[in-house]
């Protein structure tokens, strides 16, 4: 059975196939007054006591939750709480007279597919957090209880979906693996898998369902295959794929505090990606020096308005103060688009990805920004902070963010606030045009990261999220490449430190090819800096260099990949 593997390790145990009761439509409707104010009570009730259930895993001592299950249980709990998801259900039952399950599933899908239909892959990913407080609600709706679940040794649990709550409360000590048919990379089971270290192999699809209890499943996170019942001689073959896996993944973990240096002495930057303060414990875990990205998205989220200058400073400085000093680039935010904000209503666009978004708002709206842009730099004094603005696309637009920063300061100043004067400034390169004309923006600004994830999209006119024509989202396009390299090259010819924050970065096929480039800051999600790291301790910049020389000379990202392969390994 083949799906993706997304936490990489090789299980060998029995199957617990976990089953959900299905929340159905009823279709009965509400016939009198004090049915609407009885159900709305039911309703009322529910949420408290869903809230409740929350709270009690959040004590259980138990449990030894770690900061990020915390972070995911407060989510919920503001989830439940979400005024206009309360508005949506009792709209519902009132106006439509939908009973309060009818109007729990209803309100329930309806922000699971706002939240799907999110370009941020992580926004995307947090649907799964929706439908699990809507699991909750139905429970309850319906008088059920959730309790928390123990499994034999070597258990590799099989089920349509893990949620988030489900992850935390399950005791996963004898668990040592994941299939599920549904799931992305990006999605909780992935997270928590791999936060955890259990191999899990997600979107298995409907033959997952041939699974039944106690059978025998190998399941191998890398290649992303599950099996069932195989022969002996499987078993042993896995066997010893386990041992080898386990022993690198040792070795892996113990190059955390060595500094990842070329074999011809040269050192590089590995930084993670992050999108809040509570993911620092990852960050030092993996061996990440630093942060590259932080997506500011998250805290504009889950609410019903714009988070004040006062939250904002709360955020940032608490970043700051998670951050041991170590440096942190904090995009501003990159709104807009299809990543839709509930209370800021945008019309809907022809083609969101070229449309009002990220620093396209910020400077219409600048009351916004100026907001923004005084909470990083009030709480710049505690902690290494850098500021980058998004989806540059000429140099009118860098000018003018900086004079809205330094309208930020001007008012800093006025107040008798402190701040770090001179905050580095940067833009992210994930335009072609600025990409082509980075020797001219790089005039104006202390740092650029290149992010792959847009250039790629803008440069192929290949949107990131359609699956139809995922297969022309390459990276390693030559097209793609010499605009890469374009940008690298600046930083010796204009002196600017450039780093790159795409999903790039993360590729162990690419690692050689950026190195040869002149890459010297990779940020990426913290779990991926091991095996980044492995590969620069291993190889030389001369080596990369005439990998990168060598591969300019192809012509289809076919041989270019095959090529790396044949030299990465
Ligand atoms: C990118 O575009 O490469 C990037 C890092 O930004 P995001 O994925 O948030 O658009
Ligand atoms: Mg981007």
């Amino acid at each position: 059975m083949k799906g993706i593997g997304v936490s990489p390790g090789i299980a060998i145990g029995r199957a617990f196939v976990i089953k959900k009761t299905e929340a159905k439509v009823s279709g009965v409707l509400l016939t009198s007054e004090a049915e609407i104010s009885a159900e709305i009570a039911h309703f009322e009730d529910a949420v408290n006591k869903a809230v409740s259930d929350i709270e009690s895993i959040k004590s259980d001592k138990h449990l030894s939750l770690q900061d990020e299950d915390l972070a995911i249980l407060d989510t919920q709990i503001e989830l439940l709480t979400d005024p206009q998801l309360n508005d949506d259900v009792l709209e519902k039952i009132k106006s439509d007279r939908k009973n309060s399950s009818d109007a729990v599933i209803e309100a329930i899908d309806a922000f699971v597919q706002m939240f799907e239909g999110m370009e941020d892959e992580y926004m995307r990913a947090r649907a799964a957090d929706i439908k699990d407080i809507g699991e909750r609600l139905f429970k309850h709706l319906n008088a059920g209880s959730s309790s928390i679940e123990t499994f034999p040794p070597d258990t590799i649990i099989i089920a349509e979906d893990i949620s988030p709550s489900e992850t935390i409360t399950m005791d996963i000590a004898h668990v040592v693996g994941f299939a599920t048919r549904a799931g992305s990379k990006t999605s909780h089971t992935a997270i928590i898998a791999k936060a955890k270290g259990i191999p899990a192999v997600v979107g298995c699809g409907w033959e997952l369902g041939s699974i039944t209890n106690d059978d025998l499943v190998i399941l191998d996170g890398i290649s992303g295959t599950v099996q069932i019942n195989p022969t002996q001689e499987i078993i042993a073959a896995y066997t010893a794929k386990k041992d080898a896996y386990q022993q690198s993944a040792e070795k892996l973990k113990a190059l955390k505090d060595q500094p990842a240096i070329t074999t011809d002495g040269k050192k590089i930057t590995l930084s993670a990606n992050i999108g809040a303060a509570d993911e620092f414990a990852d960050v030092f875990e993996y061996g990440g020096e630093g942060v590259g990205l932080l997506r500011t998205e998250l805290l504009f989220m889950n609410r019903d308005s714009f988070p004040t200058e006062d939250e904002q400073f709360e955020f940032y400085k608490n970043v700051a103060l998670q951050s041991k000093g170590v440096p942190v680039i904090v995009r501003t935010i990159d709104i807009g688009g299809d990543k839709q904000l509930p209370y800021f209503n945008l019309p809907a666009e022809l083609n969101p990805f070229l449309g009002y978004r990220a620093i396209r708002i910020c400077l219409d709206r600048k009351e916004l920004f100026i907001t923004q842009l005084k909470a990083i730099l009030r709480a710049s004094v505690f902690g290494d902070l850098k500021i980058m603005f998004p989806m540059i696309s000429n140099v009118q637009e860098i000018r003018s963010a900086k004079r809205v920063l330094a309208a930020a300061v001007d008012e800093l100043l006025k107040e008798g606030v402190a701040f770090k004067p001179d905050i580095k400034v940067g833009i992210m390169i994930e335009i072609p045009s600025a990409a082509v004309m980075a020797d001219i923006l790089a005039k104006e600004v202390d740092f650029f990261s290149i992010g792959t994830n847009d250039l790629c999209q803008y440069t192929l006119a290949v949107d990131r999220m359609n699956e139809k024509i995922s297969h022309l989202y390459d990276p390693f396009n030559p097209g793609v490449l010499r605009l890469i390299s374009n940008v690298i090259e600046q930083r010796h010819k204009h002196n600017i430190h450039v780093g790159m924050c795409g999903e790039m970065a993360s590729d162990p096929l690419a690692t050689l090819l950026l190195l040869g480039m002149g890459l010297d800051d990779f940020s990426m999600s913290a779990s991926a800096i091991p095996v980044i790291k492995d590969i620069i301790l291993n190889h030389s910049i001369a080596e990369a260099k005439e990998i990168f020389r060598n591969t300019m000379q192809m012509d289809s990202s076919d041989e270019i990949i095959a090529y790396l392969q044949k030299h990465t390994a």
